[in-house]
């Protein structure tokens, strides 16, 4: 898998989806040595369960640790360290990746009972937890979703969870954006498998799941950071920590030469959660016909941008039409291909959160 490549499957059975993702990228080739110490780091930040849009997918773990042993990975770990004040012992057995890492019999080691390591990192030093740096191949499962200081959070900031406590405390205090950059060049993430499931619209702890029904690969952390904001309605190099991480040299921003494999075109409607507490009150501007997940979505977090601007002000509800039932139907207001027929439409097949809101935001002008 080349650093330009982005693996994307979209649908409902996790677990699958996954073990379809990792044999299309090559992971076994790319790890090499079966006696590797191979990491697995899903985001536990707290003890919520996926579904809240706060935590990995306990099926994304199956299907990594599924797929590493039917390889003959034999050296597998399955670590973090949750958020100052929330225990991560607790966030394990909530979120089901405990249960995951039984049923393989795979160590879960809860980095906040360890010791850290003093490093380098570009000009800074970052202490690291000793666990995390022994891991020889490091595959990171972060959720994209909202974040109420950095707006997006994603591959790069949850290398955080490998951190000790007093380290996560002083980060906070620098204002994140600038040491979460330094310390990715300390960790370097071998593979990132994305979970774009149901992250939060805008906060790290869950609470306003946003249905995408996607997962993604992606072998640079920049890269998948990039998606991930585009994906929200931000520009990449909008977002500090990800500006500065590709000054440091940690991967690029380039998403016009990304290569993008989208293992099942054909697109269906899925089962979304029901929109809950800021999400509902932007779900009001829409009006869905069987759309398809990862459009709804990315049409929520693009008026999430624009309200965010002012620009909902006095705008008629369910004035936006989306979905797979307006096909041949006109109208006036669409977004994707199916709404082509519509007097004002944006193309795509799903259009980015980015593309949606700059759309809106020049019809609304
Ligand atoms: S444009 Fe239509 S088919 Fe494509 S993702 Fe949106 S709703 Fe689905």
């Amino acid at each position: 898998m080349d650093k330009k490549d982005i693996y994307m499957i979209q649908g409902t059975d996790y677990k699958q989806m996954t073990l379809e993702l990792l044999r299309a990228c090559g992971l076994a080739e790319a790890i090499g040595d079966r006696h590797k110490k191979v990491g697995v780091k899903p985001n536990l930040v707290a003890a919520r369960p996926a579904s809240s849009g706060a935590t990995t997918h306990p099926e994304i773990v199956d299907g990594v640790l599924t797929y590493l042993q039917e390889e003959g990975f034999e050296n597998l770990r399955v670590l973090e360290g949750s958020w100052v004040g929330d225990s991560t012992a607790e966030a394990v057995r909530v979120s089901g990746i405990l249960d995951v890492c039984r049923k393989h019999q795979v160590e879960f080691i809860d980095l906040q009972k360890d010791r850290s390591v003093p490093c380098k990192a570009a000009g800074m030093e970052i202490s690291v937890c000793q666990k995390a740096l022994e891991v020889e191949y490091l595959i990171n499962l972060p959720v994209i979703k909202g974040h109420c200081q950095t707006a997006v959070t994603c591959a790069l900031k949850n290398s955080k969870g490998l951190l000790p406590a007093s380290e996560k405390r002083r980060f906070h205090s620098m204002g994140l954006h600038r040491p979460i950059a330094h310390l990715n060049t300390v960790i370097h993430q071998d593979l990132i498998v994305a979970d774009n499931i149901c992250g939060d619209l805008d906060f790290e702890e869950g609470g306003n799941p946003v249905t995408m029904n996607r997962i993604l690969v992606f072998a640079d952390p920049v890269l998948c950071d990039s998606f991930a904001a585009r994906a929200m309605g931000y520009e990449p190099r909008d977002i500090a920590y990800i500006r500065i991480a590709e000054e440091l040299g940690v991967g690029s921003t380039d998403l016009e030469h990304a290569v993008i494999h989208d293992l099942r075109p054909d697109r269906k409607q899925e089962a979304m959660l029901a929109p809950k507490g800021r999400a509902a009150a932007l779900a009001g501007y829409v009006d869905a016909k069987d759309a398809c997940s990862a459009c709804y979505g990315s049409l929520i977090y693009a008026l999430d941008r624009l309200d965010e601007e002012g620009l909902l002000r006095g705008k008629k509800r369910r004035s936006i039409a989306i979905g797979q039932g307006w096909q041949g139907e006109s109208g006036k207001t669409g977004i994707g291909r199916c709404t082509r027929c519509f007097e004002k439409n944006l193309p795509g097949c799903p259009p980015s959160a980015a593309e949606i809101a700059a759309f809106l935001r020049e019809e609304w002008r």
